[in-house]
């Protein structure tokens, strides 16, 4: 695969060629069918396809459209969880970070946290100073990202909305962000260098059994209605709230099960709130929140709430609004945010396992593996940013049950040294000199630095393909002309099936700049009917499926409590 186009057999990573790689699917037997495309089976598909196990990954939306386009978007060691005294967690998902940034630099992102102390919060100045010396310790962080105390007046001049009133001073640490969506997709296409193979819009309905094991899976295509049979020696699912659901259906629902909360997050222009960096601050009612800037907007969560309502459809409500609003309110006093500053959200579920007795923000964030008598392996719970490991585990078990006379013996994991699609970078400086080089290219069309840098931490170094289609096209808008090119490069290279998969998952504008769609709606859908030769009514359908996602995500219902 070159650039992140094709596969192993040249193949390109196309709806243009999902007719194909569905008849590849249906002929022939895998070591390992991955159910479910978020980050868990993302990851899985990476470590077995690098590993020399043939691996076929089934999602039945599109990828990342669970869980997985709707966290935080850090990775990050999880201050909380020591709070939770859960040390090995953190420890695990600590070093993670550092691991992760470096497969990917212009992904995962360097990110300070500012930790505001205030009167009569959940941290001391004391228990925090200790507290950030212990996650430094545990997730071996060096140099200059080790935690500082500030001042009162040092936090002041780091972020000037504080509550100067309450504020006591604050802690400094060390932490990076990504875009969850991405880093899942950035995961399958490198997967396709290997043994991997992936398609989105493919439902797994039922196993297939030979004398009580699982050997396959029946499947049904999102697209078409058509069902068809894979034949695997394994299969995982990694179906994070779905889980449950899946064992069900292999009769295999015994002991632990899912206990999923619902995690909003807030969308407003940066403008309306103006933090000059990321913080996690206290609220009223004991817990903590992030408000963490992010080009032209700034977003803030999380709630976390009982959820037993539809898993298709995750949506924020008014109360949601009001509380996460109340709680920034009382963080930022002189912000006064209201409903109608909101621009965007969005709503996820967390997969936890079920404890007696413990509410939403006590469950445990470890993952769990379940091993059914008839074979089926299914983990759910843990981090994004403890992927990585998590996969290692899954195909560690994976491979004892696939290693035979044949073949005896797979290698060893080595996906902390595999470089995701569009890294070709040394470090974070490489990436910042390419942003500047990059700027330097597009600037002459009136093209902006917050262009340059969208590109490179969306693609890295697959912006210059994408750079290639912009100077290939010609149009007064600039603008547009990137976004077209754009548009070319995720249907020609990242499977996208619909205009949806382009807006919300590959390129992140739902939340980060709506505005956009709402100015190149129409555009976008009439390319992407014509680059696809789609059917007649499509272009009708994609424009009320959009508008109807621009409402689910800006306007929200009041519920009943
Ligand atoms: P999912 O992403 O939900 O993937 C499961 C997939 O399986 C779905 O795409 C679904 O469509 C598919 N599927 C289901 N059934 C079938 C079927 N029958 N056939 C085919 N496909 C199927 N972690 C961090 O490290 N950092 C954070 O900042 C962070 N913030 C968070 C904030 C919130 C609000 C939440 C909810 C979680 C957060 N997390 C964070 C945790 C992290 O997001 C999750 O642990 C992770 O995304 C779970 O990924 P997953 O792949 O297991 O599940």
């Amino acid at each position: 695969m070159k650039k992140g186009t094709k596969d192993k057999n040249g193949m390109n990573f196309s709806v243009l060629n999902r007719s194909e790689i569905i008849d590849e699917l249906k002929g022939q037997e895998f070591d390992l069918i991955v159910i479910g495309g978020g980050i868990t089976g993302a990851g899985i598909l990476l470590d077995a396809a690098s590993r020399g196990l043939k691996t076929a990954l089934i999602e039945k939306m599109d990828f990342a459209s669970g869980t997985s386009s709707k966290s935080t978007k850090l990775i990050h060691g999880g201050l909380r969880y020591l709070k939770q005294m859960d040390f090995a967690l953190v420890q695990e998902v600590g070093t993670e970070r550092a691991i992760v940034h470096r497969l990917a630099p212009h992904l995962v992102l360097p990110e300070k946290m500012l930790l505001p102390l205030v009167e009569n919060g959940s941290y001391g100045k004391l228990m925090t100073s200790i507290g950030l010396k212990v996650y430094d310790v545990l997730a071996k962080v060096k140099g200059d990202d080790r935690r500082k105390m500030l001042n009162r007046k040092e936090a002041l001049a780091l972020e000037p909305l504080l509550p100067k009133e309450r504020l006591k001073g604050a802690g400094y640490y060390a932490e990076y962000r990504t875009d969850d969506a991405r880093l899942t997709i950035e995961l399958i296409k490198t997967s396709l260098k290997y043994e991997g193979m992936a398609i989105n819009y493919m439902e797994a309905m039922d196993f297939i059994y030979d004398e009580g094991h699982i050997s396959g899976i029946k499947a049904r295509d999102i697209s078409t209605g058509n069902s068809i049979e894979v034949k695997s020696k394994v299969v995982v699912s990694a179906t994070g709230p779905w889980v449950d659901e899946l064992r069900e259906k292999n009769k295999s629902l015994e002991g632990k099960r899912l206990h999923l909360t619902k995690g909003v997050h807030l969308v407003v222009s940066h403008k309306k709130l103006p933090v000059k960096q990321s913080i996690y601050f206290d609220i009223p009612d004991g817990r903590m929140m992030f408000a963490i800037p992010r080009g032209k907007i700034t977003y803030f969560g999380t709630t976390d709430t009982d959820y037993k309502d539809s898993k298709e459809n995750v949506e924020t409500n008014a109360i949601d609004v009001a509380y996460l609003i109340a709680a920034v309110n009382q963080m930022f006093p002189s912000i006064e945010l209201k409903d109608d500053d909101i621009i965007s959200s969005w709503a996820g579920l967390r997969p936890l396992i079920h404890q007696d007795g413990k509410s939403a923000s006590e469950l445990s964030r470890k993952d769990e593996i379940f091993i059914s008598p008839t074979g089926l392996i299914s983990i759910a719970g843990g981090k994004l940013t403890g992927y990585r490991k998590m996969s290692e585990r899954i195909v560690d078990r994976v491979i004892k049950k696939v290693a035979n006379d044949t073949k005896p013996k797979f290698l060893e994991c080595t996906t902390d040294k595999i470089s995701l699609c569009g890294n070709e970078f040394r470090d974070y400086e490489e990436v910042q000199k390419y942003i500047d080089d990059i700027f330097g290219k597009i600037k002459t069309h009136g093209l902006k630095y917050q262009n340059a840098w969208y590109l490179v931490t969306t693609y890295g170094k697959q912006t210059e393909i994408i750079m290639k289609q912009f100077h290939a096209f010609e149009h007064e808008d600039p603008e547009w002309r990137l976004l077209r090119a754009e548009l070319h490069f995720c249907t020609e290279r990242e499977m996208i099936l619909t205009p949806m998969d382009f807006f919300i998952r590959r390129t992140g504008r739902l939340y980060f700049d709506i505005d956009s769609i709402r100015s190149y709606r129409s555009e976008v859908i009439s390319e992407f009917f014509n680059l696809t030769n789609a059917a007649g009514a499509k272009m009708e359908q994609w424009t009320i499926e959009l508008d109807n996602e621009l409402d689910r995500h800006s306007n929200f219902e009041s519920v009943e409590v």
